[in-house]
């Protein structure tokens, strides 16, 4: 019933008026000198019934009206909320507008950035499948060829089959890199760290890529003033960075061009540095090469095998052995990948 101001008013009104009948009557059958004593008292005990008839009437309609409100915003899961009851009489519509503000933009904030994971799931898997395309259509394409009677043919028979394998190998490469960049993001990858020598790693993988860099004219080389340093961390993963950091250099690399990788000694960290005087990156695609699939120069890096997602995951891993990495580059000069780990 008491839901609207004219309502209140008239309740509130009409008890005061009640009360105010009820004392003035009881100043008819006084009959004595001392009249504006009473007087005073009678003023006295209205004020004090007025007040508190006026401030318990008001103060429950509010608490029913927020209530409801409370209710419907802890239900949405706000745990920082101020008990309803223990708001300050004076405070009771300042308290709850702030509470109020500050789900409105903690839900605002959320809504954001459920709408930005949105986006991006939906463009991962856009280009999850665009990646994924090529190579199946590719692999397709050179087995129906050899059904339909290329089988026979002497000229491309081993080609096209070998053409296959590649599309095959490529697929399982995405795969692969996909697998591990999802668990590296949904923390599913535990470290297994170690102590090892970094630069006899280095020098392990820059043999490995030999055969791949002589045929691109590029030198590859290690400079360690000294033959080892230990350093802590997950052996097999940070054999994916170097790995990676090294791939990008030759594959972003010029004709006879070199690559070279430091290390500087950073008291109780080791910094390696991978470096080349490739093709370079302009200043503007530096924040982006970290996303997942982001590609400056697309056709090169498919035609080299690369999957779009090799610094998504070395900065990944990286983040997982608490350390960062850094990327100085001048187009058209080279580029340098850097990154720290702990010493053993
Ligand atoms: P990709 O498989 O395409 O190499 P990455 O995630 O390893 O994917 O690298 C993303 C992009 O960053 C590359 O496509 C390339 O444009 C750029 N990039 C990476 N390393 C270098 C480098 N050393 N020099 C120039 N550009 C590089």
């Amino acid at each position: 019933m008491l839901t609207s101001p004219r309502n209140i008013s008239l309740f509130i009104s009409i008890l005061v008026a009640i009360v105010t009948g009820i004392f003035s009557a009881l100043m008819f059958f006084i009959n004595s000198s001392d009249i504006w004593k009473y007087l005073l008292v009678e003023i006295l005990a209205i004020f004090i019934i007025a007040y508190v008839i006026t401030f318990y009437t008001i103060r429950k309609i509010l608490i029913n009206k927020i209530t409801p409100i409370y209710k419907i915003i802890q239900q949405t899961g706000n745990s920082n909320l101020n008990n309803i009851d223990s708001f300050d009489n004076k405070n009771l519509i300042e308290e709850a507008s702030k509470d109020v503000t500050n789900w409105f933009k903690l839900k605002t904030r959320e809504i954001e950035k459920l709408k930005k994971l949105e986006k991006y799931r939906r463009e991962f898997l856009g280009n999850v499948s665009h990646e994924l395309k090529t190579p199946i259509f590719n692999a397709q394409g050179y087995i129906s060829t050899l059904i339909d009677g290329g089988i026979d043919d002497k000229n491309i028979n081993k080609k096209y089959l070998e053409k296959a394998d590649q599309s095959i190998n490529r697929l399982i490469t995405i795969v692969r890199d996909l697998e591990l960049i999802s668990k590296l993001e949904s923390g599913e990858l535990e470290l297994n760290r170690e102590n090892f020598n970094i630069v006899q790693l280095l020098k392990d993988i820059v043999d490995l890529l030999e055969m791949r860099a002589n045929k691109l004219n590029i030198k590859v080389q290690v400079n360690s003033g000294e033959k080892s340093i230990m350093v802590n961390a997950d052996r097999p993963r940070i054999s994916d960075v170097i790995n990676n950091l090294i791939v990008n250099s030759l594959i972003y690399g010029k004709q006879n061009g070199t690559t070279t990788i430091n290390f500087y000694d950073m008291e109780n960290k080791i910094l390696v540095e991978v470096s080349d005087n490739g093709v370079g990156i302009e200043e503007k695609f530096i924040p982006r090469l970290f996303e997942r699939f982001f590609r400056v120069d697309k056709s090169r890096s498919r035609d080299q095998g690369g999957t779009g997602l090799g610094l998504a995951i070395v900065k990944h891993i990286l983040e997982v052995h608490g350390e960062t990495i850094h990327v100085r580059s001048t187009l058209g000069e080279g580029s340098a990948f850097s990154f720290t780990l702990n010493k053993a």
